[in-house]
């Protein structure tokens, strides 16, 4: 018997469970509202959590493994003295550490692999087609939409992103809140860049009330830049595009090394985010309700400091394949597949969210935090950069 499994949304989440939903035996349809499937031009680094299903997914191959780096190093620094903290070994030793490699890439790349996929696993990937409303009822979920159709299926995902509406009909909790961090981003090609500045590695600069964190992309030619600072934008807090000048970020900088000043200042075009993020998901509840789950930023948007929401995603979307594959309504109805996505996945979102919140305030430390938290990495290096909680399950 068929099985049809409606998503509203086609970022890296959307379309990572249209992949997890034709692997798992259902035919897949998505609703992405854009007049085409794109990513902001930024970089995205990918743990061994995450990549070990891509791997499974046939994805660590072809056009994705070409441009996607696997740097050798994470090396950290205090971004106001530039003395190294830290350093943990990637590469080969990671990958065989965890069975994956830790990988760095473009958006874009990413999110044309995971469309590739999608597509030539069959399932059906509209644009141009925003989801109005959806409902449910006790034999299907359904979905109305700008095309003016009513759409049902046997469940909904909504992965309708940071700003969701869908997530209303699981959890009416409300918008999410502006965090009070800013991300500068920016992307140069290295050759545009003094030779000093060129990078193949993943470096983080720590300061008081900013962090800086570059690491290189499409096949080691590009250099991606994330600098955060604490602070509040005006004009509309979703928009990825806020005028951004160098000028604008460089003063928001505060009393940081000349590393981190040059390297602003190397890259000519910057984009400006208003981070937002919800608190720790904190029940099954508010993950799956009957018919519909939530999957993604629209789950559990969080600060970027572990470098994981896409990656939560993609474990979301893994986990969504493994009961959508055993859910038929004779032996586990679609509600309590739905659940079991939902137990199986809050505690560890939750714990994700908690631990990216509080690395936003190691990072940003002044005084005797960030003492101690130079001390300690300083005594432990490798020990507390390297991840077995989040990496290895
Ligand atoms: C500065 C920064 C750095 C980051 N770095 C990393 C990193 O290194 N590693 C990592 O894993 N994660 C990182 N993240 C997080 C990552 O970018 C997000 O978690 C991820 O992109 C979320 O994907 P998504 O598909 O859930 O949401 P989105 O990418 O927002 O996609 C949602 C999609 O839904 C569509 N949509 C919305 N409403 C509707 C509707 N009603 N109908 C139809 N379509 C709709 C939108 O157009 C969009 O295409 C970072 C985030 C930030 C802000």
């Amino acid at each position: 018997m068929s099985r049809e499994l409606l998503v509203a949304g086609g970022g890296i989440a959307g379309l990572a469970a249209s992949i997890a939903a034709r692997r798992a035996g259902w035919e897949a349809r998505l609703f992405e509202q854009a007049p085409a499937f794109s990513e902001v031009g930024a970089g995205l680094q990918l743990g061994p959590n995450a990549t070990r299903i891509l791997r499974e997914w046939d994805l660590l191959q072809g056009d994705l493994v070409r441009q996607a780096v696997a740097p050798q190093w994470l090396r950290v620094r205090d971004g106001a003295d530039g003395g190294e903290l830290g350093v943990l070994q990637l590469g080969e030793t990671l990958a065989q550490r965890y069975g994956a490699p830790y990988l760095t890439m473009h958006r874009a790349d990413l999110q044309a692999a995971l469309l590739a996929a999608g597509q030539s696993a069959g399932a059906r990937l509209q644009v141009d087609c925003r989801v109005l409303a959806a409902q449910q009822d006790a034999a299907c979920a359904g979905v109305r939409t700008s095309h003016g159709s009513h759409v049902e299926g046997e469940a909904l995902v909504a992965a309708d992103g940071l700003w969701s509406e869908l997530r209303g009909t699981v959890c009416a909790d409300g918008p999410p809140q502006a965090t009070g961090h800013l991300a500068y981003r920016a992307l140069v090609r290295q050759q545009d860049l003094p030779a000093t500045l060129r990078s193949a590695e993943v470096t983080v600069w720590l300061a008081p009330r900013v962090h800086l964190v570059t690491y290189p992309v499409r096949g080691g030619e590009w250099l991606n830049a994330v600098c955060v600072v604490q602070g509040t934008q005006p004009g509309d807090p979703r928009a990825w595009d806020h005028a951004a000048s160098q000028a604008q970020l460089a003063a928001a900088l505060g009393p940081v090394c000349g590393a981190v000043r040059e390297r602003v200042a190397a890259m000519p075009q910057w984009r400006l985010w208003v981070l937002h993020a919800r608190p720790p998901v904190a029940s099954a509840d508010a993950l799956a309700r009957g018919r519909i789950a939530l999957l993604g930023d629209a789950a559990h948007p969080m600060r970027p400091y572990l470098a994981q929401g896409a990656g939560m995603a993609i474990e979301d979307a893994r986990e969504l394949q493994r009961v959508l594959a055993v859910a038929d309504d004779r032996v586990l109805d679609v509600p309590t597949a739905l659940r079991r996505y939902a137990l199986n996945r809050w505690q560890r979102v939750a714990q994700v969210q908690e631990k990216a919140q509080r690395n936003g305030t190691i990072f940003h430390a002044s005084g005797a935090l960030r003492l101690a938290r130079n001390a300690g990495m300083r005594l432990l290096g490798a020990r507390v950069l390297d991840q077995p909680w989040l990496y290895g399950v």
